[in-house]
């Protein structure tokens, strides 16, 4: 595959901005996820956030990608996918970075981080990390916001897929994420993951750590349940009740927003209308985060508000079990 010739006229994500991202970011244009050929990465490291077959003992090798093709205007990593933090690299420089984690916190899987707007250069890493002997499970962390034809061309280079599943509501789509297609365009790439994949192994299985399959996330936002228990109730009806499923409250406002319900964290009572319709529909594999009733500590030592200016931007290093 010829790196620059894919950001030339670029469709790597449902935006399709055609954007060449070789020459015209010299006019300072760029597409909706704001970046160049040139890969950029704001963070590596170890990550314990994960769910547990995911994150493990030693926690999951993350790699986060600079930029984002959906730009939520509420996101948790708003300086990276937004504020475009993070600096150039080569392959090489982080294949080199990637080894280093391995060998030193021996991470249980190799996990991108929202790296669809670089696909491309992800393809090349991961067929990179394998020939240097990296077997490690490559895990793809994921908007929910993919083509169907982008995730065919990474299938070979994927091992489990962790997309989120955010609205059902079309309207949220747009008004938070400018694209009223997310609910149609994530189902469909959900199917697809799933037909690649199948479901999370290990939870079928009984073994501690993942190795292959999909786990859907979805983050339960305050004032918007209804969405969260449409989005729910769509997810059973398409896949069933043995979907693995992981439901978020880790929800805090990280800029000021325009809708006001979002200036909040998620209320107990909230999440627990989610949480119950989610038993009541009967999920198998259910991962549960619940609010932290201590919302004075939740700011300083959560470790789902990463500070990236940081050399280890996660401050806490534990995750709520269900
Ligand atoms: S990856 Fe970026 S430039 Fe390419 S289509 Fe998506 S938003 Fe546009």
């Amino acid at each position: 595959m010829d790196l620059i010739e894919s950001y030339k006229n670029c469709v790597l994500c449902p935006r399709q901005c055609r954007m060449n991202r070789v020459t015209d970011s010299a006019d300072g244009k760029v597409g909706h996820c704001g970046e160049t050929h040139q890969l950029r990465i704001a963070h590596v490291g170890p990550h314990f956030g994960e769910e547990p077959p995911i994150s493990g003992k030693n926690g999951s090798g993350t790699i986060f990608f600079t930029g984002c093709p959906l730009k939520c205007s509420f996101c948790q990593n708003h300086q990276i996918s937004h504020r475009g933090l993070g600096s150039g690299t080569s392959l090489e420089e982080l294949g080199v970075k990637i080894t280093y984690m391995v060998d030193h916190h021996h991470v249980h899987n190799i996990n991108f981080v929202t790296p669809d707007h670089f696909f491309p250069h992800l393809f090349q890493l991961v067929s990179l990390l394998r020939r240097d002997g990296i077997d490690l499970p490559m895990v793809y962390n994921l908007s929910g916001y993919q083509s169907v034809e982008a995730l065919k061309s990474a299938r070979e280079y994927v091992d489990i897929y962790l997309p989120d599943y955010k609205y059902s509501d079309a309207l949220l789509a747009a008004a938070l994420s400018k694209c009223r297609n997310y609910p149609q365009i994530a189902l469909e790439a959900i199917a697809e993951m799933v037909s690649q994949k199948g479901f999370l192994d290990s939870l079928l299985t009984g073994v501690p750590l993942a190795t292959r399959g999909v786990l859907i996330r979805h983050l339960v936002l305050p004032g918007k349940v209804a969405n969260s228990i449409n989005a729910l109730t769509t997810l059973f009806v398409e896949f069933g009740a043995d979907l693995p499923l992981s439901l978020m409250s880790q929800y805090h406002p990280v800029v000021n927003q325009e809708d006001d319900d979002l200036n909040r964290p998620v209320s107990e009572e909230e999440f627990d209308r989610a949480y119950s319709h989610a038993k009541e529909l009967g999920f198998e594999h259910l991962f549960v985060q619940f609010p932290d009733r201590d919302t004075g500590k939740r700011q300083a030592d959560s470790p789902f508000l990463p500070d990236f200016k940081n050399p280890d931007p996660f401050p806490s290093k534990q995750r709520k079990s269900p």
